[in-house]
């Protein structure tokens, strides 16, 4: 081979490998593309995965919060029931006129707190769920502690179905 036909060869090896290479570098160029596209988007995701864990937690924070108010709500709820169904029976007592058992006969009668909503005979109000309840050992009547107490100081039979509370 002439020498100027050899050299012309090797120009031509050194273009295509040029233009390989540059083909090469642009589809690494797309491809770098690509990825930092979908970083973006992942840092893009990351941020809103974080902003929902925030929104979780104040989500918590919130429900805690409406929690602790009904437990006290609940609470109130109780103590004001408990005085009034105290103040019906003390006003029991005082109006019955008729005289009721000793504070140890009272003391005796079966005590528990109840599981279910139950109405009390005394002052017929519903008795919420753990309240102490009294009840009648005749005839299984039962009613607020206090109601119960200041009902038999001054009754010596059940406010609902009149059977004697000692069973006399
Ligand atoms: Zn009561
Ligand atoms: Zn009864």
């Amino acid at each position: 081979m002439e020498p100027k036909a050899k050299l012309q060869k090797e120009e031509q090896k050194v273009v295509k490998i040029n233009n390989s290479s540059e083909e090469g570098l642009e589809e690494l160029e797309k491809l770098k593309k690509i990825e930092k596209a979908q970083l973006e988007k992942i840092v893009k995701l990351r941020g809103q995965i974080a902003n929902q864990e925030i929104m979780i937690e104040k989500m918590r924070k919130e429900n805690d919060k409406i929690k602790e108010k009904s437990k006290s709500i609940a609470v109130n709820t109780r103590d004001t029931e408990y005085e009034m169904a105290l103040r019906l029976s003390q006003m029991d007592a005082t109006n019955g006129g008729q005289r009721g058992l000793n504070e140890m006969e009272i003391d005796n009668m079966p005590m528990f707190d109840i599981d279910v909503d139950t109405p009390c005979c005394v002052c017929k109000k519903m008795i919420p769920k753990d309240f102490i309840v009294k009840s009648l050992p005749f005839c299984g009547h039962m009613g607020h502690q206090p109601c119960m107490d200041n009902w038999l100081l001054a009754n010596r039979v059940c406010p609902e179905c009149s059977i004697p509370a000692l069973g006399e």
